[in-house]
């Protein structure tokens, strides 16, 4: 990623510090995906856009930005896209999912704080993230409690907008969430310059809706019994959409489609004999956080599915395109949102719901349930998971881990011995 030093320079980037980090991931990248056999020849792509993941895209950024663009950093798969793209804004994920950052939020936040939260406060005030220097306003939104603590200090100097998600999901919380999304969409307005108007929301809806549609296309290959995509590389697919360009995402992963329908089939697997396909549930896993997929696909399982926001429900429901008026168009975004199903909410039973569904709809053995440490809201969760689950007769293994390597081996010891005692 030597060509882009001058673009870093310019964001005024901690350039020593940065070199330190451009060194750890083309091993871990290395490691992780190069050393797949018989991967499908799209990922191509991926391999090229993450071997350069602090060039290409913040390039494009910032071209973006020289034509009058605003780019809004975003934390959350709450944060409607679709009003941002309307008012010729750029949407580009921030959360922080590598150790190397940890030291520098916990620099400020208490020790016991989740890592994605360490990590994206690391990579703000250790200005090694080019994201994090590019975006011209981030929107958080009202979460969980590290969040919003976090949003006050990474506020303190860029614009930070913060949407107030509601905790429970009654007809009043979905009208509620419609006139956040209209309060954010007159954000959005003033700080672009740009008018939001029916036509143009609309337009943007259908474009991320397409984005939506071409990302389930590979999900749904992987229901397949002969698997031909790895979770790995589905796993980093999905990790860059969060970054890349939604048109262009779109095409990618509809790219990728037919030829994992083509390899389905030509009978093409990934899987070694016998592997033990395993769906993952829990805290999202942001680039370039592989470790459980990583250990996973190394201890006789591959990863069919994630339920998680780095996973189905990133794409699951699309917004109703039939509404022509803002206010109808501000209730479809909020229906589809809603139906998110975060750990943040009480009930949450549709997640629960999901995650048999999915089992049944993805052919899993069994259901790994990861959450990140310290993230109070999936922990808990965990034990209501893990009770439906076992009475439906799904084998489970609940488990808590950071972004250290610290606990790998411990964790390939578990996830190997789970993996052994699921019946064939
Ligand atoms: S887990 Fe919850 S807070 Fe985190 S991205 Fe998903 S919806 Fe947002
Ligand atoms: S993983 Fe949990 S604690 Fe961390 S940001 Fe997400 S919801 Fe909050």
């Amino acid at each position: 990623m030597s060509n882009y030093v001058e673009m870093w320079k310019n964001l005024g980037m901690d350039l020593e510090s940065h070199d330190l980090l451009c060194q750890v991931l083309p091993t871990a990248v290395g490691d992780v995906f190069l050393t797949q056999e018989n991967r499908p020849k799209c990922m191509d792509f991926w391999d090229t856009v993450i071997a350069e993941v602090h060039g290409i895209r913040p390039a494009e950024l910032i071209e973006a930005q020289k034509e009058g663009r605003k780019v809004f950093g975003t934390f959350c798969v709450y944060v409607p896209d679709e009003v941002v793209i309307a008012c010729n804004g750029i949407v580009t994920g921030l959360c922080g999912g590598s150790q190397f950052w940890v030291p520098g939020g916990e620099a400020v936040l208490p020790k016991a704080t989740c890592p994605l939260v360490k990590a994206s406060v690391g990579a703000r005030l250790g200005r090694t993230c080019p994201f994090f220097r590019i975006a011209d306003m981030y929107v958080g939104e009202t979460t969980c409690d590290a969040k919003k603590k976090a949003y006050e200090i990474l506020g303190k100097d860029v614009p930070m907008y913060v949407m107030d998600v509601p905790q429970m999901k009654r007809e009043k919380d979905i009208l509620k969430w419609k006139d956040e999304i209209a309060a954010f969409a007159k954000k959005v307005e003033e700080f672009t310059g740009n008018t939001l108007t029916a036509e143009k929301l609309a337009e943007a809806i259908k474009t991320v809706n397409e984005k939506r549609k071409a990302l389930a296309r590979v999900y749904n290959c992987r229901k397949s019994e002969c698997l031909p995509i790895s979770g790995r590389d589905a796993l980093l697919m999905m990790q860059i959409a969060f970054f890349d360009d939604p048109a262009r995402c779109a095409q990618m992963c509809n790219r990728l489609a037919d030829e994992l329908e083509q390899r389905i089939k030509d009978g093409v697997s990934v899987a070694p004999a016998g592997a033990k396909r395993i769906l993952v549930t829990g805290t999202p896993l942001a680039v370039p956080n592989w470790k459980l997929h990583n250990i996973i696909e190394t201890s006789g399982g591959v990863v069919v599915c994630e339920e998680m926001c780095t996973g189905t429900r990133y794409f699951e429901n699309l917004v109703d395109e039939s509404k022509t008026t803002l206010d109808e168009q501000f209730m479809a975004l909020s229906q589809r949102y809603m139906k998110n199903n975060c750990a943040c909410f009480t009930p949450n039973e549709g997640r629960i719901e999901d995650i048999l569904r999915l089992v049944k709809e993805y052919k899993a053995d069994g259901v790994i349930d990861c959450s990140l440490k310290f993230c109070c809201l999936y922990d808990v969760e965990k034990y209501s998971v893990s009770n439906v689950l076992k009475d439906a007769g799904v084998p489970v293994l609940s488990l808590e881990t950071d972004y250290e390597d610290a606990d790998s081996e411990q964790l390939r010891t578990r996830i190997g011995a789970f993996i052994e005692m699921i019946d064939d």
